[in-house]
């Protein structure tokens, strides 16, 4: 039975102290949820002190990034040891911005996702087509080839997170039906490619422009199981909102 998980990514935003004072509000309004997963992702300088806050609650901790070794010569790198050290459940793999910025290519992330899951973090793994590939009617073949690269790996020990790249952080949201469509796809490729029970277990995020207004809609779909929020986890009492009314679906 698959439960909905929100999940906050806090990306390159809050030091420690802003960091712990939305905790703190998160914590304090959000404690009794017991019928959805919640997570955060703050950024690495703040995981420590946010995690001394949530470590009894029902609020999870993921860190955004890792490098896949557990420790060596990566100057500047996270190892999945730190991360498990420093009290992370989850880790985001293959976020857009890490491939456009960052130049991480699939087998980088195929790497990284199997080393998460060596490590006994549950990998958010991140898929998603421009606004161009949209355009050109090729939504799903882009998402059949980045599902195709995450070769070798178990996808009963990951979260899928469908985040078409023209929906984030642009304010522009997938309707619910075109969200449901490509997650409907993704379940389907999924079966097809594992089995039914892989595929309807798997947890598949939906993420881009994700907010208070829109969270009930998209979590209604079938194949929606929740979502990655970038720009509305940053705020307290959107963040709150939006898990009340997803534990209210
Ligand atoms: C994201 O960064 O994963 C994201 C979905 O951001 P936003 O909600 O701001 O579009």
């Amino acid at each position: 039975m698959r439960r909905y998980l929100i999940a906050g990514n806090w990306k390159m935003n809050k030091t420690i102290k802003e960091a712990c004072e939305l905790v703190n509000k998160l914590v304090a309004e959000l404690k009794d949820i017991k019928e959805i997963d919640i997570a955060i992702f703050p950024p690495f300088t703040a995981l420590s002190e946010t995690y001394k806050i949530i470590k009894e609650t029902n609020i999870s901790l993921g860190a955004q990034n890792m490098w896949y070794e557990p420790k060596g010569a990566y100057t500047g790198e996270t190892s999945p040891a730190f991360i498990v050290d420093v009290g992370c459940k989850y880790v985001i793999v293959g976020h857009s911005e890490r491939r456009k910025y960052f130049q991480e290519k699939d087998e980088l992330i195929n790497r990284k996702v199997k080393s998460a899951i060596e490590w006994n973090l549950i990998p958010i793994v991140c898929v998603g087509e421009t606004l161009e590939q949209r355009e050109k009617g090729e939504t799903n073949k882009v998402i059949e080839y980045e599902i195709n690269e995450l070769d070798g790996i178990d996808f009963s020990k990951i979260v899928l997170a469908y985040e078409p790249i023209w929906a984030i952080g642009t304010g522009k949201t997938a309707t619910p039906e075109t969200a449901e469509e490509t997650h409907k796809f993704i379940r389907d490729l999924i079966q097809k490619k594992y089995s039914p029970e892989i595929a309807s277990n798997l947890c598949i995020l939906y993420g881009g422009s994700a907010k208070p207004d829109n969270i009930e809609a998209l979590i209604r779909k079938p194949d929606i199981d929740g979502a990655l929020v970038g720009g509305a986890s940053l705020e307290a009492n959107s963040f709150i909102e939006m898990i009340k009314k997803a534990r209210s679906v």
